[in-house]
């Protein structure tokens, strides 16, 4: 596995691959691995012949400087559990490298005015331009990103399409603790009262299904019911519970077509979010998450 520190070097690496007729698959990463990130890799292994990954704890799409500095970092054991996976080139960049003189950024409107996109002033226009950067850096046929973020790979989607950027963008399943806790690098800041009662977020996501399969469409009664599941779990904070389409990532009163249900809450100081895609299928409606 190659560990590539510069532009030029990941250039060049990538540019061997590809004159050997291979199709470059990439996933993005903050780095400090679990099994979410690599589950990326292996999605992209199905599509593409060369992998990379970059690791960058991307400064511009903090919110909060303190999330930011406590942002874990354990670069060797991710190298480890990346050349497990199969990766075949990791980018490793530093913040004045991608960072230098910088004045444009990439914003995408509408699909970032709800959930994380309220509460998170420049985080997603953050995300957008790193993302940017690194898909004109490694210049990838194929990239794979998590349910866990939706409205994060959602945007990702449109912003490719609106800016015709020539990758394919993939969505992958969230991958959970056997608990039903999904996987996050922020999970290793939580003690272990914490890390109990985070279980009320998939809980709350587990009821929603369950009062959809019963028949219940509307959004009050659902994110209700979700509230005080989550709220019995004694959060420091609830930002949002919130039904969307997901075509636009806008309020849904009801349940009518392809949507999002999803929720961010603190854990004593660590954010957490998760949230479950709603599909129409025979008969009713496929819960996904
Ligand atoms: P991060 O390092 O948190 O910025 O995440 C990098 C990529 O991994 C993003 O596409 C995330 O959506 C994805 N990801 C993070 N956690 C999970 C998870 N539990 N399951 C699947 N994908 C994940």
């Amino acid at each position: 596995m190659i560990i590539a520190k510069t532009i030029e070097e990941t250039r060049a690496h990538i540019a061997r691959a590809r004159a050997a007729g291979k199709r470059i698959g990439f996933v993005p990463t903050m780095g400090y691995l679990h099994r979410g990130h690599t589950s990326l890799v292996e999605v992209s292994k199905r599509h593409t012949d060369f992998q990379v990954m970059s690791i960058f704890v991307n400064k511009i799409q903090f919110n909060d400087p303190k999330d930011y500095v406590s942002y874990p970092r354990e670069f060797e054991r991710d190298f480890a559990m990346a050349r497990e996976a199969g990766v075949d080139l990791v980018f490793l960049p530093d913040n004045e490298m991608m960072y230098v003189n910088h004045l444009t950024h990439v914003d995408v409107d509408l699909v970032t005015t709800q959930l994380c996109g309220a509460h998170r002033e420049g985080h997603f226009r953050g995300v957008f331009t790193v993302v940017t950067k690194l898909f004109n850096i490694v210049q990838p046929d194929v990239s794979v990103f998590g349910q866990k973020d939706i409205q994060q790979a959602v945007s990702i989607e449109k912003m490719v399409f609106d800016l015709n950027q020539p990758v394919k963008i993939i969505i992958a399943p969230t991958v959970r603790e056997d608990d039903g806790l999904a996987m996050s690098s922020r999970n290793k800041h939580l003690d272990a009262t914490q890390r109990k009662n985070a279980l009320v977020i998939s809980q709350s996501l587990g009821e929603a299904r369950e009062l959809i399969a019963r028949g219940e469409r509307g959004a009050a009664a659902i994110l209700g019911a979700m509230r005080r599941i989550v709220e019995s779990g004694n959060p420091q904070k609830i930002d949002y519970i919130s039904m969307v389409r997901y075509i636009d990532l806008q309020p849904a009163d009801t349940l009518a077509e392809k949507s999002v249900i999803a929720l961010a809450a603190f854990f004593g100081t660590t954010r957490l979010i998760d949230n479950m895609v709603i599909e129409p299928a025979a008969g009713g409606f496929t819960c996904i998450y």
